[in-house]
């Protein structure tokens, strides 16, 4: 008889889509993974979503990168080619590895050597690889470029966050990881769409709300909690600061804060007091929405609730006020005390998989690893001697700056590696054109995406599923993932490239595996301690800060005292501002943009994996009932949206969930960029772009 196939082995490792990491198990025959299985995992409980059951088949499709590719002599450098990589793909030839690592090396020392010297080359580095390539990434740049200027896409969502919380509490990194939900006595969602963005996480605040957790979701979109929500906030877009401001001002008012909290462990109650006398909930309710009777109800379920956890995402950080949202919002738990407890604490909701690890790791342009300044004398001088490499002082340029400065001329090369600038950056016009400008600009990814489409030379990289290494997710887990299969043809370990571009460089570098880069990291970064690679192999999972070997990581922190020099918070007053670029009569609509279920961000993985493409092939624009038919169109219809930067066109989509005046595009799709839309301003801390608020036209197609 026939005999019966070998069973599949099965290699674990982590979803790489979105910041709650899944543990997964690849099921692998053959070098092919032919299915993707939940295991137990601290943050998944055997739970998969869609992307992370379904979105793995990218990593064999047809336009896989198998070789290196270089810029042919005289080829334009052509922002129309990121919309068709086939086109794109014309203006490159083949070459060996030598020559594209020679010729990438090569044009990065000879602008660094030159008359703009490092400050003229920058590096975008990925949220979307290892915590050893982030790690090794930002390395090479401080030491072989010899600048600052190395940033990546924490930049567009979560800077802001990051800016108040490091302000505010002393530390970046969430307080208490979403499974707090299972013991708090209220979940507060604002600005989040978990059911769509961070899915296995929305199921444990589901159940939480089942088992009798009040939830209260803020948003000015309907979102997927709203039906296992206790009360639903809609407040008008990009007034964050007028409604948490009323809830603070009520909180005060009737001296319902945790007073003995307040007086042990915070700063400036008596500032925030007096700033808060204007913003009682009736003076606020024509600018937020929301009536002022609400406003009350929630301060006190709030306010009284044992313990409360508190999860924002992207509606509150991206925005041209992002840091003072976040320093509301932040105002809100310091004040009840909802902070340091069982059930309590301040949650970022992190976008991608690697998000966390990739800035701990130092991918910031004003901190080294660990979120220690440039600027602090003792902070490089331990790393030049763990470095051997003379460190720049000077903060370096953020994302969206370092493409303004590319488009004035005053930076002329870049290595990118896993970014994709080209669709995820605001007013990709001068975004894309800033790329074509640059004298040399390498890309290291897995595809000709709309960045490589610009590059000289492009390096083939590997996918996760083929890669071993370590991603810290949203709740501060740091866990392994191992290779399952082989990268494709002649693409090579991300990490492999880095070195052997750092030597070419002129770096004295080995080549490392990702243990030993983690070993490095360990010595580099003291929220490490006690962390080793043998641990996580065994453990799969450690959370940081650990306190020992053998002890499991602290989940909840801060329970005594916050890591500021005075060991107390800070409560900062956040004022009223413009959300950003004002509807008028030219452009009465306010545009705001995201991300869906299926697809992942620019869409370079998602939409080259089959099912999930299948889901949702195509780009659309969700408008309220209503506006759709005072339009005149059906859902389906072509519709044309357009802002002062640019125009697409698209589907039509009907969204019940959606406010009037308000349309959402999603960024994924590259024939129809969102991003073209977009208004670049920048929150004056965070120097994260307002992606959710810019005015817009409608009309039908
Ligand atoms: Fe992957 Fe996030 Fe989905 Fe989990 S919730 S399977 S990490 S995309």
């Amino acid at each position: 008889g026939r005999r019966a196939a070998p069973p599949a082995k099965e290699v674990a490792s982590i979803c790489p889509y979105c910041g709650v990491g899944c543990q997964v198990g690849f099921r692998v025959r053959d070098d092919r993974i032919e299915e993707v299985v939940g295991r137990e995992g601290p943050a998944n409980a055997g739970r998969l979503c869609v992307k992370g059951r379904f979105g793995f088949d990218y990593i064999a499709h047809p336009e896989r990168l198998t070789k290196p590719l270089i810029r042919l002599d005289g080829a334009p450098k052509d922002p129309a080619d990121c919309l068709d990589p086939a086109r794109a793909r014309r203006h490159f030839r083949e070459a060996s590895w030598d020559e594209a690592l020679e010729r990438a090396a090569q044009g990065l020392a000879r602008i660094r050597d030159g008359a703009g010297g490092p400050a003229a080359l920058a590096g975008f580095g990925s949220a979307k690889g290892s915590n050893e390539e982030a790690y090794l990434f930002q390395k090479l740049v401080r030491t072989g470029f010899g600048t600052n200027n190395v940033d990546h896409c924490t930049r567009l969502c979560h800077a802001a966050s990051v800016a108040a919380l490091l302000e505010d509490v002393g530390s970046a990194a969430v307080t208490a990881p979403f499974t707090a939900a299972t013991e708090a006595d209220l979940l507060l969602v604002i600005g989040a769409r978990p059911t769509e963005n961070h899915p296995v996480a929305a199921t444990f605040l589901k159940d939480a709300a089942a088992r009798g957790a009040k939830l209260v979701v803020m948003d000015p979109r309907g979102t997927g909690l709203d039906r296992f929500a206790t009360e639903v906030v809609r407040f008008a877009p990009g007034q964050d600061v007028a409604l948490l401001n009323a809830l603070l001002h009520v909180i005060v008012e009737e001296e319902i804060y945790d007073a003995a909290f307040v007086a042990s462990r915070v700063d400036g109650f008596a500032e925030l007091r007096a700033h808060l006398a204007a913003y009682a909930p009736e003076a606020m309710e024509r600018l937020s929405g929301v009536p002022a009777e609400q406003v009350r109800r929630v301060a006190r379920l709030y306010a009284g609730a044992r313990s409360a956890l508190t999860l924002w995402g992207m509606g509150v950080s991206q925005s041209v006020h992002g840091t003072d949202n976040a320093r509301a919002l932040i105002a809100l738990a310091l004040l009840c005390g909802h902070v340091g407890r069982e059930g309590a604490g301040l949650h970022p909701l992190r976008g991608q998989n690697n998000v966390q690890g990739a800035s701990d790791a130092g991918l910031i342009p004003m901190m080294l690893p660990d979120y220690r300044r440039t600027a602090d004398p003792v902070a490089r001088s331990f790393l030049e001697e763990l470095w051997g490499a003379k460190l720049d002082e000077q903060p370096g340029l953020t994302v969206v700056e370092i493409l303004q400065a590319a488009e004035r001329g005053e930076i002329r090369g870049m290595y990118v590696m896993g970014e994709n600038p080209a669709m995820s950056d605001p007013d990709l016009a001068h975004a894309r054109a800033a790329l074509a400008r640059l004298d040399h600009l390498v890309v290291q990814d897995l595809f000709l995406t709309e960045t490589a489409a610009l590059a000289d030379v492009v390096l083939p990289g590997s996918a996760w599923p083929e890669k071993d290494g370590t991603v810290t997710n949203t709740n501060r887990q740091v866990q392994v993932g191992r290779a399952a299969v082989p990268p494709p043809g002649e693409a090579r370990q991300d990490l492999r490239i880095i070195a052997d571009l750092a030597r070419r460089l002129g770096l004295d570098w080995p080549q490392l595996q990702a243990r030993d880069v983690f070993g490095e990291m360990a010595q580099a970064m003291p929220s490490l301690a006690n962390i080793t690679w043998e641990r996580l192999e065994r453990e799969n999972s450690v959370t940081y800060p650990c306190a020992a070997p053998d002890a499991p990581g602290e989940a909840i922190v801060f329970r005594d005292a916050f890591p500021t020099p005075s060991g107390r918070a800070r409560l900062a007053p956040a004022g009223l501002s413009d959300p950003g670029e004002m509807p008028d009569a030219e452009y009465p609509f306010v545009l705001t943009t995201g991300r869906e279920l299926e697809h992942w961000h620019t869409g370079a993985m998602t939409r080259r994996a089959r099912v999930l493409d299948a889901l949702e092939p195509a780009p659309t624009v969700s408008l309220a009932p209503a506006e759709l038919r005072r339009l005149g169109l059906a859902s389906g219809q072509r519709l044309r949206v357009a802002t002062r930067r640019g125009a697409v066109e698209l589907l039509a989509r009907e969204d019940p969930a959606l406010p009037p005046g308000l349309a959402f595009i999603p960024f994924a799709y590259r024939e129809a960029a969102a991003n073209l839309l977009t208004d670049p301003r920048l929150d004056p801390d965070g120097k994260i772009p307002g992606f959710k608020f810019c005015a817009a036209r409608l009309e039908p197609a």
